[in-house]
């Protein structure tokens, strides 16, 4: 909610002639969204936008609404008055995108109710923001701070809406496989067009044999490498490469394997600590579907024409090519033919589908599911979904494949978490790209982390790339130096960092189908420089959990740098900075004054370091430092 500037309040200020007038329309706070949010049974989050620059200091008044007590009491020959008992907190400013400043507090509640507003310091004048209503007031012991009947209000924090993610995602690294292209461990179950695996990729309709058993041979590299978690792009049965277009939801592809591979996959992953997270596509079916394939011979007939988005009968005309069109008689994923929409409102087909995640859970125990084209299915059907899978295994990961804000998905009754591309656009962006600076590139990650609860930002599936963008390499115009710095800001983040398979040996491509090339394995091949970098990346995150997810992340301005970025992770006494120089240009830096001779250890070169007021930063060169106390 945004509220409109007053215009008698603009005079007010006016009148007194303090000069500049604080933007009150620009304040943003919402009441029951990820605005106001419990962290834990006993701690709410508080957030606030104002105009950046517009507002020098915030407190937060709150108190339980129905915490009063008598001042002056009955037979004191007045009427009796009652205070309002409240607390005043301090708001800390958490980063800014440079048009709004973002405020956010933390409260530890004995209590579980609360009514509050915001107390805002403005350039000499003090403001009351509550619900409806922005008021000058006069200053800190202004009478109408207690007052609560038209405050905000948060009615109660209850256990059961808690929004609780898995807490072994924010300690996760993923790998995703593109499993056609990861490892062909088992030939006998090769498609009979198969190509040899060094054979150049030419189409989307390539196979080359990869398959589960390929992985399950390949599980010592992935030990190795240090990741701890398997995304699986689609295994169901499909003729595709892809299998986004499932024909059999309840079978193993043939040419990946079965449920026995599944089930030997899953168990020796575990065996190793590795986490396995399956995709499932229920926005759409595959063509072949049988239920598809019914409604196309049946017609009107068809016990499943409710199953789908049909326009008219007959649905599909033989004669014509499945090739994007247009002009589809039958709702589809994009223009697609081949992927008709599942129409998920249908009870039977919401029971059909919840009843695959039943299926599969009790056949192995599946850590994770991703959900393909996520943003176009109902949310009443992932709320189901949700407790369905959570009931199966409650540390279960549910993320969804959202490219955009994905705010209405994540409130806690949907997913844990979405594909983060915002962030992925803006990392290409600034270390692919230079198409943003490092300013530019800070307010967008601070905008990103800033909208949603932080237990989501935990368990946000954080990526370079995927099987649907082109590699970073490629978009890095095949420069290795930024692909080094873009996994480093990647794995000293909150959010749980992606490997795409392949990335850490060197493997480039452009768009789908070239991102899907054959994993490089020949050792001549792959880049081993680039992947002992990796292996101490993923150890260094591994050790530090302040870089993983306690520290809160604070970008540090760089006056005339914009090639360089800095931030630092802080925990309490637990200081790291991270500098980075994404150019090709050596830099000769001011260091910020909190900076300056002060005692470091070096995590990278594994040394003390002692810093002076400048450092030279070698082109695409960084540091990973953390203070010495
Ligand atoms: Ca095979």
């Amino acid at each position: 909610m945004q509220y409109q500037l007053d215009n008698s309040l603009k005079l007010e200020v006016m009148e007194k002639g303090k000069g500049r007038i604080m933007e009150i329309s620009s304040l943003i706070h919402m009441a029951g969204s990820n605005f106001a949010y419990p962290y834990d049974a006993n701690t709410l989050h508080i957030k606030l936008k104002t105009k950046t620059n517009d507002v020098q200091e915030i407190y937060l008044i709150h108190g339980d609404p129905y915490d009063y007590r008598e001042v002056i009491p009955l037979g004191s020959g007045m009427s009796s008055v009652w205070e309002w008992q409240h607390s005043r907190d301090r708001m800390k400013k958490v980063g800014t995108d440079g048009v709004y400043d973002f405020w956010l507090v933390e409260l530890k509640l004995s209590h579980k109710r609360l009514r509050y507003a915001f107390l805002l310091e403005s350039f000499g004048q003090s403001y009351l923001f509550y619900e409806g209503k922005t008021v000058l007031i006069d200053g800190k012991d202004d009478p109408r701070l207690n007052k609560p009947l038209n405050f905000f209000c948060y009615p109660y924090i209850r256990w059961n809406d808690l929004y609780r993610t898995p807490d072994w995602v924010k300690d996760t690294i993923w790998y995703q496989i593109f499993p056609e292209r990861f490892a062909n461990g088992d030939t006998s179950n090769d498609p009979k067009d198969a190509k040899s695996w060094k054979e150049p990729l030419e189409s989307g309709r390539d196979h080359y044999g990869g398959d589960l058993q390929g992985v399950i041979d390949r599980l010592d590299y992935l030990s190795e490498l240090g990741i701890n978690g398997i995304y699986f792009t689609p295994i169901f049965h499909s003729n595709s490469n892809h299998k986004y277009d499932t024909i059999d939801y309840k079978r193993i592809d043939p040419h990946f394997g079965d449920t026995k591979t599944l089930q030997e996959l899953v168990e020796k992953a575990h065996q190793r600590g590795i986490k396995v997270m399956l995709d499932i596509v229920f926005n759409h079916c595959g063509f072949y579907f049988d239920k598809f394939q019914d409604v196309i011979e049946k017609g009107e007939a068809s016990a499943y024409k409710e199953w789908f988005h049909i326009k008219n009968f007959p649905v599909y005309d033989k004669k014509r090519p499945l090739t994007s069109s247009k002009k589809l008689n039958y709702e589809t994923f994009a223009f697609t033919p081949t992927m008709p929409r599942l129409n998920t409102q249908n009870p039977e087909v919401k029971e059909y589908l919840l009843d695959i995640i039943r299926y599969w859970s009790d056949i192995a125990p599946i850590d994770g599911w991703r959900l393909d084209v996520a943003n176009e299915v109902d949310h009443q059907f992932w709320r189901e979904f949700r407790r369905v899978v959570k009931e199966k295994n409650p540390q279960a990961y549910i993320v969804g494949e959202v490219w955009h804000d994905a705010s209405a998905w994540l409130m806690g009754d949907q997913f844990d978490g979405v594909m983060n591309y915002p962030l992925n656009t803006a990392i290409v962006d600034f270390f692919a790209k230079d198409t943003i600076d490092a300013t530019q590139f800070a307010h967008e990650v601070n905008a990103i982390n800033f909208r949603y609860p932080k237990q989501v930002n935990a368990s946000m599936y954080n990526l370079l790339d995927s099987h649907d963008t082109a590699r970073f390499l490629n978009q890095a115009d095949e420069n290795k130096g930024r692909l080094k710095l873009a996994y480093l800001f990647l794995l000293t983040q909150t959010g749980s960092p992606s490997i795409y398979y392949g990335d850490e040996v060197g493997m480039t491509g452009g768009q789908d189908p070239d991102c899907r090339r054959p994993m490089i394995w020949d050792k001549e091949e792959q880049d081993l420089e680039l992947l002992a970098f990796m292996k101490k990346l993923i150890r260094i995150r591994k050790e530090h959990v302040v870089l993983r997810h306690k520290g809160e992340l604070n970008f540090l301005p760089l006056p005339g740098h914009p090639d360089v970025l800095l931030y630092k992770r802080v925990e309490n006494k637990d200081e790291y900075y991270i500098l980075i120089n994404r150019s090709s240009q050596k830099q000769d830096l001011q260091l910020p004054k909190e900076m300056c001779q002060e005692r470091f250890y070096d995590l990278w070169c594994e040394m003390p370091m002692i810093t002076t007021n400048s450092l030279e930063l070698e082109p695409y060169g960084f540091f990973l430092i953390k203070r010495s106390v």
